[in-house]
């Protein structure tokens, strides 16, 4: 009987553990083993790419991908892993369910919005999560245009001054501009938590979001919390009411709760803790990787991030040992030395740094290069050609 690895997930991660245990296959001419990848849709949604306008476009078909490599893929989710049967749950769109048997399982279903505690964020808010979630944010900005001019409806409320909420705040600016005309006076206000802009990343970082934010006319309120989201606008904890016909949530990301029931540790964003091949310790045929995974990067004592550029490295590894192992190959353990930060800020430009310690590198219009470069190309699946994509899927090729 064939040998079958299952991937769940055909995102970043779901997609280049495909194309890597394909590779290895291909490497050992291994025939006979079937690679699928149980996914709702035969696509990859390009999740960096969501703050920006037109997002129904931003997804990549992999069904030619796929075609070239023979990789099967399975429409459905995944609703349970049976770990001492091998096997899982997945329930079709319409209804269908099947059970399918594993010889090696890669779990790469992603991250989503923790649910937020105050009152009427489920209700008011919305958010850039997911394709469907940025679209309805998308239709809302469209629709406000029909509605007269005020304040309010000129207004986005941003809450959360992360990487995302930042990213969007920036972008929001030229859009609502675009959208409402240039003469119109708009207000976007990211309320964050923390004390300083940009809070977690190296200060030449912050000074330079800063200087976008201002020239942008971004306002922040820090030190900042939401109390509660209504039609109308946000209140602020500190007894603030800013009126607002917009309100995004972009603060907290969790992990897929799929696999909860599996026996191992987990970090406090519900990711799995795996081992260097990026295993479950307790389970050494499950895989888990990109936002699932909670991986050593090196042995300084980084983590990778919940990040695509981490997602893409960690893909390629759980490919490739997965096959490996079952194909009498050699595995390789998980590392991504590098790490890299480039973040857009709209019509600024943006800011690229190298490092852990995110030292500056390039500014403004170089860095807008630089990052269109990798939200347009590099993070994009290979091309529909076995041997492009093997070469792209070699965990150990330069990569960043
Ligand atoms: C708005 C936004 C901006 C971002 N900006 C950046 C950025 O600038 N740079 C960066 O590096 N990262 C960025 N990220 C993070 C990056 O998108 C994620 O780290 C990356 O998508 C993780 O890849 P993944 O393959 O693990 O998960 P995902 O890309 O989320 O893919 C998960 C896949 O699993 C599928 N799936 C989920 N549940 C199931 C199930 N039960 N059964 C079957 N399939 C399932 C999904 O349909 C999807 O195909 C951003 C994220 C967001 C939301």
């Amino acid at each position: 009987m064939k040998q079958r690895i299952l991937i769940i997930g055909s995102g970043f991660a779901g997609m280049w553990a495909a194309v890597s245990a394909a590779r290895v296959a291909d490497l050992q001419g291994a025939s006979g083993l079937e690679i699928a990848v149980i996914s709702p849709k035969p696509e990859m949604g390009v999740r960096p790419r969501f703050y920006e306008a037109n997002v129904r476009t931003l997804t990549a078909d992999l069904r030619p991908l796929f075609a070239a490599l023979t990789i099967r893929h399975i429409a459905g989710s995944v609703e349970s892993i049976d770990a001492a049967g091998h096997k899982v749950d997945i329930m079709s769109e319409t209804g269908e369910r099947q059970t399918l048997a594993y010889d090696r399982l890669i779990v790469a279903a992603g991250s989503h919005l923790r649910p937020a505690g105050a009152a009427g964020i489920a209700e008011y808010t919305f958010n850039i999560d997911s394709m469907d979630a940025a679209a309805r944010l998308e239709t809302h900005l469209q629709q406000l245009t029909q509605q007269p001019a005020s304040d309010a409806r000129n207004t986005v409320v941003v809450c959360g001054g992360g990487f995302t909420g930042i990213e969007l705040a920036t972008e929001l600016p030229g859009r609502l501009q675009s959208l409402f005309g240039d003469d119109t006076k708009i207000k976007v206000i990211v309320v964050e938590r923390g004390d300083r802009i940009g809070g977690r990343y190296s200060q030449a970082m912050r000074e330079v979001i800063s200087e976008a934010s201002a020239a942008l006319g971004v306002e922040w309120r820090l030190n900042s919390s939401v109390e509660s989201v209504d039609a109308s606008g946000v209140l602020l904890t500190s007894g603030e009411r800013i009126n607002a016909a917009t309100v995004v949530w972009t603060a907290g990301v969790t992990a897929s709760g799929l696999g909860t029931d599996l026996k191992g540790e987990r970090d406090a964003q519900g990711r799995f803790v795996v081992t260097p091949l990026l295993q479950l310790p307790d389970y050494p045929d499950i895989y888990a990787t990109g936002d699932m995974a909670h991986a050593k990067t090196d042995d300084l004592g980084n983590t990778a991030l919940m990040t695509c550029q981490h997602a893409i490295q960690l893909g390629k590894f759980a490919g490739h040992n997965a096959a490996a192992s079952l194909l009498g190959a050699e595995t390789l353990p998980y590392r991504q030395e590098k790490y890299v930060t480039c973040l857009d800020l709209g019509t600024w430009g943006a800011v690229y740094t190298e490092g852990w310690d995110q030292q500056l590198k390039l500014v403004r219009d170089e860095a807008k290069t630089l990052k269109t470069a990798i939200t347009h190309e590099l993070i994009y699946p290979p091309a529909a050609n076995r041997e492009a994509a093997f070469a792209a899927a070699d965990p150990l090729a330069k990569f960043v």
